[in-house]
């Protein structure tokens, strides 16, 4: 089960100094527990309560190191042993203390560097993965599932020292004893009974590593759901949509509620099934050895050790639940981890000598899933030709564009950009070639200046404010409350559809790439932006190969040649005078001014 961990460990490297105080820490609280106290009892008590024969058996070391620091005096023997007590608890309460802190800050380390790594990964894994995989499902592996690993590694690696150190301590102060006194038929009695307590940790263990699996993946499911709700406002409202998700979410956290109760219940049960085991075992032994004779302070000292070894029998118990848990969440984690990145960069990347702006789409086929979306796509795009992409919705346009920056791969026939294929550029230098307007651009919950960076972080404020310039953007940023330093907000939600565009073009005018992917919003912008954003477009165009995604005809003014899609083929291809005449498509759409 802990070689389970082992892969992870390596977590725990740039932590290895608190880790290792915390189990310097842990041993010294475990001596301390396991050995120091049941001594203590043995030693103290005769002395206190005057126990003559044991006093004469085992004390005499004490005495001795009594007699040393404060001469043979009884009222101070007496008071040295009372002292002798909180002494070993103030070994013990700093172990304790160190042993929780320096572990615990180990475990949140550890935390951090898986949270980065996954983080990591998942920003790199290509879009055909998130097809595959629900955001929210994503975001609760990032949250919970790694939260419940750092509890498990806290747990796990505080228990592990701790504990098995306790049991050994008490255990081998229970066979010294047994060696030396009547007591050894109760310890025997005792000892008999631990491997007993195996039997309910084994039962209850099964049953979690099922219930602990189902219960992550259900958080994810109740991760998602509440994503999906909270990214969603005005979907809700508009279709009053709230008493159905209110009932939906509910049922979720229902359903996480029962089988979070169920590895309660199953967790729950270890402890208690240990004690009861436990008790059996020490009734025997206590009628075995009074019967033969044990004296109180024999009793004692037995009791404490026993008690002191029960403990963490109990913890151990407990822990392995913990950790059957925490491998559910590795599991998870793993998932992310180890996804082979389809779409990784080749071995030996190329790059051209002389970056041309060229695309060139050669009988390419792909398909999302089973059924084809692009069809025996072959065309040449010239260096500096716009060109514009129309087609009813689902032609596979999108996908055409989204083909050039290897965001997803043709299954056969092959894009190259300046005269490479796509699959030979290594992606980052590819992706430097192209600047990309979406539809509905994203706005990072940072500064407007900063989200025109984007485009090129390096980029002065000289820069960035001339780009927003082109982009007829300048003004209303301007007009903002903080200018350039407004926050966009989340999702830049208090810009409208148009200046978010403005802002996505400057961050092109930026980029200076030289390809521009442009997806036209579809829906009516105010006439403002309109006008502005195709002025802004007019002067963006220039000089770098373009593909528009158009969906007014007025943009099609601009371009220099049309590729008509329908239903994955390009059916037409040609200037829009040539197209109006040869493809009766092209006419159909342009007949009904849909786009
Ligand atoms: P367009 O941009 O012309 O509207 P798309 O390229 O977006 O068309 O879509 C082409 C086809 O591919 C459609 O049938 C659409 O349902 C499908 N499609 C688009 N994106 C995905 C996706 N991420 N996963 C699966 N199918 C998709």
């Amino acid at each position: 089960m802990l070689s389970r961990y082992k892969p992870y460990l390596r977590f725990l490297r740039p932590a290895a100094m608190p880790f290792a105080i915390g189990i310097v820490a842990g041993i010294v609280y475990g001596l301390a527990s396991g050995l120091g106290l049941p001594a203590m009892s043995k030693t103290i008590f005769p002395i206190l309560f005057k126990d003559q024969e044991s006093l004469a058996g085992v004390s005499p070391w004490f005495r001795g190191v009594v007699a040393t620091l404060f001469g043979d005096d009884e009222s101070k023997l007496l008071l040295a042993s009372c002292l002798a007590i909180p002494l070993i608890f103030v070994f013990r309460a700093a172990g304790q203390y160190l042993n929780l802190y320096f572990i615990q800050k180990a475990g949140l380390i550890a935390l951090e560097g898986v949270r980065v790594e996954v983080f990591a990964k998942l920003q790199h894994l290509p879009m055909s993965y998130y097809q595959r995989h629900k955001s929210g499902d994503l975001l609760s592996r990032v949250v919970n599932d790694a939260s419940v690993l750092r509890a498990c590694l806290v747990a796990g690696s505080a228990d592990l020292v701790t504990q098995p150190v306790t049991l050994l301590g008490a255990l081998s102060f229970l066979i010294y004893l047994a060696t030396t006194s009547k007591a050894f038929l109760v310890v025997l009695a005792a000892l008999a009974s631990i491997p007993l307590c195996i039997i309910p940790i084994r039962l209850a263990g099964k049953k979690l590593v099922k219930r602990a699996r189902r219960e992550q993946a259900l958080v994810g499911e109740f991760t998602e759901y509440l994503a999906e709700s909270l990214q969603s406002p005005q979907e809700i409202r508009s279709f009053n949509m709230q008493e159905e998700r209110c009932e939906g979410f509910k049922a979720r956290v229902q359903e996480v509620f029962r089988t979070r109760l169920s590895v309660v219940k199953y967790q729950s049960l270890i402890s208690p099934s240990i004690e009861v085991i436990a008790a059996f075992g020490f009734a025997v032994g206590l009628f075995l050895g009074v019967s033969n004779g044990l004296t109180l302070t024999e009793f004692l000292a037995v009791a404490v050790a026993l008690f002191i070894a029960y403990d963490p029998i109990k913890k151990l118990g407990r822990l392995s639940g913990v950790l059957k848990q925490g491998g559910a969440a590795i599991e998870r984690l793993e998932e992310v981890l180890n996804e082979v990145d389809l779409l990784s960069d080749p071995e030996e990347p190329m790059r051209p000598e002389k970056i041309r702006g060229t695309v060139t789409f050669r009988d390419v086929n792909f398909a999302y899933a089973e059924s084809p979306v692009l069809k025996d796509i072959s065309v040449e795009i010239a260096e500096g030709e716009t060109i514009g992409l129309v087609g009813s919705s689902g032609a596979g346009k999108s996908t055409f564009v989204n083909l050039i920056p290897r965001l997803y791969e043709a299954d056969s026939g092959s894009v190259e950009v300046s005269g490479q294929d796509v699959r030979q550029w290594r992606k980052h230098d590819l992706r430097d070639l192209i600047a990309f307007v979406p539809q509905q651009p994203t706005l990072f919950a940072t500064s407007i200046i900063r989200n025109i960076r984007v485009g090129r972080p390096d980029a002065s404020d000289e820069e960035v404010r001339e780009a927003a310039r082109m982009a007829y953007a300048d003004d209303f940023i301007q007009q903002m409350p903080d200018g350039y330093e407004t926050l966009a907000g989340e999702r830049g939600s208090q810009l409208s559809g148009g200046q978010r565009q403005r802002i996505a073009i400057a961050r092109a005018f930026l980029k200076q790439a030289p390809i521009l992917i442009l997806d036209e919003a579809a829906s009516a912008l105010d006439s403002e932006s309109e006008d502005k954003i195709q002025a802004a477009l007019e002067s963006l165009v220039q000089n770098r190969t373009t593909f528009i995604i158009a969906h007014r005809f007025s943009t099609l003014s601009l371009v220099d040649r049309i590729i008509v899609m329908d239903a994955g083929r390009i059916v037409g291809l040609g200037t829009h005078a040539t197209l109006l005449d040869s493809c009766p498509i092209y006419r159909n759409l342009y007949d009904r001014q849909v786009l």
